[in-house]
């Protein structure tokens, strides 16, 4: 029998709580796909880092607290949410890591923006006061409805993935990219004209989006055909 490939997913934290946890959608997601998601200690120790993929076989930045805009040189605005900084240099040793080996890797909601911070571009740091629109991105509960449709472009992996040319979207963010990292591309754009998806070329699969399927793949084709990709990959 194949065996099910193991889904590294980053820890969020809940510093009140002096906690690590993970909501049960990012491990429904991917048991749902066909993986065995596993939820990675928080390390800054780097030689700890190739031990943990040897065992893997893909990753999952998972949402969280905002990148602190230190990636993108700049200084926190007063709407800029907390950071936690050893979140941060953990995801950045397996970026680089994941990178190098060319493992699969999936970002969602703060994975995009931190792959984007890292990788050289920029993030409005509070899209309400940076980047008004009547667009909300935002939303109420419950989380597993569509808030906003975004375009899907062609000859993307999110188009072979799904397949049309609009989904619909949940949306929880209050950050978005600003300057797209080159080395990578869009997939998606919401109606007010923000990058919600990106890819990077030459990788065997290295995608991220700015929804949460962890919240609607139950109910979201859209949503669980991205955890089926992962898995597949
Ligand atoms: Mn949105």
């Amino acid at each position: 029998m194949k065996k099910k490939p193991w889904i590294g997913l980053v820890p969020l934290i809940d510093p009140e709580r002096e906690s690590l946890w993970m909501l049960p959608g990012y491990m429904e997601g991917v048991l749902a796909a066909g993986g065995i998601p596993v939820m990675l200690p928080l390390t800054e120790e780097n030689t700890n880092i190739p031990e943990l993929l040897d065992r893997l076989d893909a990753l999952i930045f998972t949402g969280g607290h905002d990148v602190s805009p230190s990636f993108y040189g700049e200084t926190p605005v007063p709407e800029c949410g907390r950071s936690i900084p050893e979140r941060d240099t953990m995801e950045r040793l397996l970026l680089d890591a994941a990178l190098e080996r060319d493992m699969p890797v999936l970002g969602i909601c703060r994975g995009l923006q931190f792959f984007n911070a890292v990788l050289g571009g920029t993030l409005y740091q509070d899209l309400p006061t940076q980047h008004p629109s009547g667009v909300e991105h935002e939303m109420k509960p419950p989380f597993d409805r569509s808030e906003h449709e975004v375009e899907v472009l062609e000859n993307t992996p999110l188009y072979d993935i799904l397949g049309k040319k609009t989904l619909g979207v949940n949306s929880r963010h209050h950050q978005a990219i600003k300057e797209l990292a080159p080395s990578l591309k869009p997939m998606a754009l919401s109606p007010d004209g923000l990058i919600e998806a990106v890819w990077m070329p030459g990788k065997r699969f290295f995608l991220a989006v700015q929804w949460h399927p962890e919240h609607s793949f139950q109910k979201n084709e859209g949503s669980l055909s991205l955890f089926q990709a992962l898995v597949k990959a």
